[in-house]
């Protein structure tokens, strides 16, 4: 078997460690167990067991307090089915002889009793049928359950592996357990891909049969910047990874030496660089002293976090509390921005076929007005600690930004009349990620204080690509000579109203990139911090009339393939910088000889 596998890159970083296979969703996982693991998996199966009977005994207790001892008599019978010895070994012979994990083989089961039973007919044969499989259900719960507690007792630190790369996978661990992440669906630029980044762990998505490839405890490195994965590697291997992860945080020294300065060209142009947050935990993982403010504040993964909506309270503590984080600079907040991709596990939004065209963002908070009002009492009155800044998602007309400055005006006069201490002018910007949002753009500067570009969405809606389809991944292209277009016609539109211009999507966090936006004229970006160090190093080492004819030289190309000739070149310019301060260290001795 091929040991060397490739998928999509996501996010940069060179990690060696063990596997841990991990389910969140609906598919149930299946990985191959090693013949010393087996007895391993029959404990894990024996004590998921137990619990699914401890649990069983507690309903049956409940229920027999609550409604009647004869009502709770179901829950004996489903302790007294596991443990049918028939169903037990079937299931222990699965592990031992397939050599597939405990879920699998429990899974196998129940697909097993729901095929026999499915084949009778009768309202009490289908009763019977759910009957046997359901304390089944539950030791599959049990095990899965488990297996997360158990990871984070244990403490140690893993490769996470999954079928998709959705927010949960990526928030399944504290972010100081995972040391990569690798999965099988996903693109570039969802929103899992988004989290990834933001922890700052090498990510790799897009890799078919990755699942049956791995076994639980397997040994990989994850090399997050090109897109490869070594399964098992050799010693020989393992010592070359590590070398290349010794070169890569030479490299990483070297940029953070100068993370603190400005990101401001030779030639004295500035480019504000503001940080990407996900969450408020996101700001002891990074210098916030080195980075311009908050460009964008995701507030939905603050709700993902939880299991219910926040009250208005914890809302102004939580936005209070990174407000003060900045002290001198901006931190924007966008508002809501859930549905699509997105969905809160406690607020149902209906299945759509086409959710990125559906039920989403601003969409969702106009229509759920309450929900909007009540982040937005928070928001404002958190407004006196700092500079903060709103920021509405999916625009898309200028209805939506009028109805949005009504209710701003109404909740502002509420919070005055009840006492509240609300600045006159807090700043409210739109997103530009709808392509009508960007052909209404000298409409929409007329009415908000600020645009940011949402590339990643904006990609998505101009070029008709989804950006969480795996099989589109290749055709989701950031650098196609439209959206190019498109983000110079943002930046001039910015320039001719005199209103400050952004981009928080993230292609941004390219270097390459970050100077093609320079030179378009954009005021700021703003990135996973991740990215900073990186991109203040190119800037300072740029003219601005270079970074300005470099954007020319883009715009004029008809293809993607003749923009990537030019990026790479902006690339290995920047390399060689990096490079030549590398030389005094190791060179130092035979340039003084
Ligand atoms: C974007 O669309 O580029 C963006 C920044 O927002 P999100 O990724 O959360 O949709
Ligand atoms: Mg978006």
């Amino acid at each position: 078997m091929n040991r060397e596998i490739k998928g999509t890159p996501v996010s940069p970083g060179l990690a060696t460690g063990v596997v841990h296979v991990i389910h969140v969703g609906r598919d149930v996982p299946t990985w191959s167990v090693s013949p010393e693991d087996i007895p391993l998996e029959i404990g894990r199966l024996a004590s998921a067991l137990n619990a699914a009977s401890e649990k069983l005994a507690e309903r049956q207790r409940r229920v027999a307090k609550t409604a009647s001892e004869k009502d709770a008599e179901i829950f004996a019978v489903h302790r007294l089915i596991l443990q049918d010895p028939g169903a037990m070994s079937a299931v222990e012979s699965a592990i031992s002889e397939q050599r597939i994990n405990a879920e699998a083989a429990v899974q196998t089961l129940i697909k097993r009793f729901e095929v026999t039973m499915g084949d009778l007919d009768g309202d009490s044969v289908r009763d019977y049928a759910s009957d046997v499989s359901d304390p089944w259900r539950l030791v599959l719960d049990m095990l899965l359950e488990r297996d997360r507690a158990d990871v984070l007792s244990s403490q140690s630190k893993v490769v996470l592996a999954a079928s998709d790369l959705t927010p949960k996978v990526v928030t399944f661990l504290e972010r100081d357990q995972v040391l990569a992440i690798m999965t099988e669906k996903g693109g570039r630029f969802s929103h899992g891909a988004v989290l990834a980044r933001s922890f700052g762990v090498p990510c790799v998505v897009g890799i078919p049969n990755l699942l049956a490839r791995l076994e639980q405890g397997m040994e990989v490195t994850v090399d997050g910047g090109r897109g490869r994965i070594q399964l098992r590697p050799s010693a020989e291997e393992l010592a070359l990874f590590l070398e290349l992860k010794a070169t890569a945080d030479s490299r990483r020294h070297i940029l953070n030496a100068e993370s603190g300065k400005p990101a401001e060209t030779p030639d004295g142009k500035r480019l504000g660089v503001l940080v990407n947050v996900e969450s408020v935990r996101d700001f002891d993982t990074f210098d916030t002293d080195s980075v311009d403010g908050v460009g964008l504040l995701r507030t939905e993964f603050l709700y993902l976090e939880r299991s219910t909506f926040p009250s208005e309270e914890e809302q102004y503590r939580m936005y209070r509390r990174v407000v003060e984080r900045m002290p001198g600079r901006p931190v924007t907040l966008r508002v809501l921005d859930i549905g699509g991709d997105k969905p809160l596990p406690y607020f149902e939004t209906p299945k759509e076929t086409n959710p990125a065209l559906g039920w989403r963002g601003i969409r969702i908070t106009l229509q759920w007005s309450d929900l909007l009002r009540v982040q937005m009492r928070a928001m404002l009155r958190a407004a006196p600690a700092g500079d903060l800044r709103i920021l509405l998602p999916m625009v898309t007309s200028i209805e939506e930004i009028h109805e949005i400055h009504e209710l701003f005006a109404e909740t502002r006069t509420h919070l005055v009349e009840h006492g509240y201490d609300v600045p006159e002018n807090v700043l409210v910007g739109a997103m530009i990620e709808v392509p009508a949002a960007l052909l209404a753009l000298p409409r929409i500067l007329d009415e908000v204080d600020f645009v940011s570009v949402g590339t990643n969405d904006l990609v998505q809606y101009l070029l008709a690509v989804d950006r969480d389809n795996s099989r589109v991944a290749s055709l989701y292209e950031p650098f196609h000579p439209a959206v190019l277009r498109a983000l110079q016609d943002v930046a001039s539109a910015g320039q001719k109203a005199g209103k400050p211009v952004s981009v928080c999507g993230d292609m941004a966090g390219d270097p390459a990139a970050a100077i093609l936006l320079l030179g378009m004229g954009f005021d700021s970006i703003s990135v996973a911090p991740q990215f900073v160090p990186e991109i203040k190093y190119a800037v300072r080492r740029t003219n601005s009339t270079h970074a300005r004819a470099l954007a020319t030289e883009v715009l004029d190309q008809a293809t993607t393939r003749e923009v990537h000739r030019v990026l790479a070149r902006i690339r290995a310019d920047f390399d060689g910088k990096v490079s030549e301060r590398e030389e005094p260290a190791h060179g130092a001795t035979s340039k003084q000889g």
